[in-house]
């Protein structure tokens, strides 16, 4: 079976390996229908996270199950599911408390691999988002909605769980990658009222509006805070979705929240220092981290891609097949593409 590999910075290839097998009784082998490339890959793509040559990538898709091993109950071959990038056992404390990004009973081994045409899932059972009815039943911006939910529309509405968000909040959202977009969507479910969507992209700035954003700032640093400080009545955000990760957006993010407001971060931290006392001052709360994917996805953001109401497949503005790995990456890499689709097979 074929599978996208990383081999150096700037370069992924197609590799022919054996198809994955059940190892262990919790596992299920699926076979990938769509899948896509991260933000969060082009860290090792421009070579600023090291992983190792010929590691197989990718981390979200949907698919059907082809096997489950002894101990799935609740997944059966033939099942439509999300595949998410997290292995939530729906059963140890982390989970049990809505956590399952940071599930204690993950096996340790590197997640990727999604970029395949057959992938060995892990925690199964219960990890799993089963989708009603086949591929061929959903249109094709339905399909990519729901692949969005194997990580970046579940990773938004994590950012704004973390931050709190309320009905009749005025939130800010910095990053207009993926996420940041889908925070845009998750602010709006929540009941944000004024949604203010740090851009500085035309395409993503119409996308976040599109989304429920009321106002864009393209600024960055003191002229963006003063911005957001004007947009306020000089109070700064509700609540504030940081979905980058730098030093630079987390401070800002800092900046623009108000006394006693929260920062929802789920951009993975490039430089993990922070300045306690910016937010000692403030009262300012800090805390995010990986998605509960699973949690949201089950129940809540399966309904409103099913139901409409939410389209964050609208993030994925080129498609490629898996033989164009290379070019997918590119096209994200050089900001061609919002997020790249790659169609691995039709049903
Ligand atoms: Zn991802
Ligand atoms: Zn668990």
């Amino acid at each position: 079976m074929k599978v996208a590999v990383f081999v150096a910075p700037g370069k992924v290839e197609i590799r022919d390996v054996a198809k994955p097998v059940i190892q262990k009784p919790t596992d299920a082998i699926i076979r990938i229908i769509r899948a896509c490339v991260c933000g969060s890959d082009l860290w090792w793509f421009r070579g600023i996270r090291a992983i190792e040559a010929e590691s197989m990538v990718g981390h979200e898709a949907i698919g059907i199950v082809e096997e489950v091993g002894s101990a799935v109950n609740h997944i059966y071959p033939g099942d439509f599911v999300i595949v998410p990038f997290t292995h939530g056992c729906g059963q140890c404390v982390a989970c049990e408390a809505g956590f399952d990004g940071d599930c204690l009973n993950q096996e340790k081994i590197k997640n990727g691999g999604y970029q395949g045409e057959y992938l060995r899932y892990t925690n199964a059972d219960w990890a799993l988002v089963k989708i009603p009815g086949q591929p061929q039943d959903y249109s094709d911006s339905v399909l990519n909605s729901l692949l969005a939910l194997a990580d970046v529309m579940a990773t938004g509405y994590h950012a704004a769980v973390s931050a709190e968000v309320k009905e009749g909040d005025t939130v800010v959202v910095i990053g207009d990658g993926a996420v940041g977009l889908c925070g845009v969507i998750a602010a709006k479910m929540r009941g944000a009222k004024r949604i203010i969507a740090m851009s500085r992209h035309a395409d993503r700035a119409e996308l976040a509006r599109d989304f429920g954003a009321t106002d864009i700032v393209p600024e960055r640093d003191d002229e963006a805070v003063e911005k957001v400080m004007a947009l306020t009545n000089a109070a700064g955000a509700d609540a504030v979705l940081e979905c980058v990760g730098t030093q630079q957006s987390l401070q800002t993010a800092v900046r623009v929240t108000r006394p006693g407001a929260i920062v929802g971060c789920v951009g993975v931290p490039q430089q993990p220092e922070i300045k306690t006392e910016d937010i000692f001052w403030r009262n300012i709360g800090l805390r995010g981290g990986i998605a509960s994917v699973t949690t949201y996805a089950k129940d809540l953001l399966l309904k409103a891609v099913l139901r409409e109401e939410i389209h964050p497949g609208k993030v994925f503005t080129q498609r490629f097949n898996l033989n164009d790995i290379q070019s997918a990456y590119e096209a994200m890499d050089q900001r061609q593409a919002i997020k790249s689709l790659i169609v691995i097979s039709q049903q």
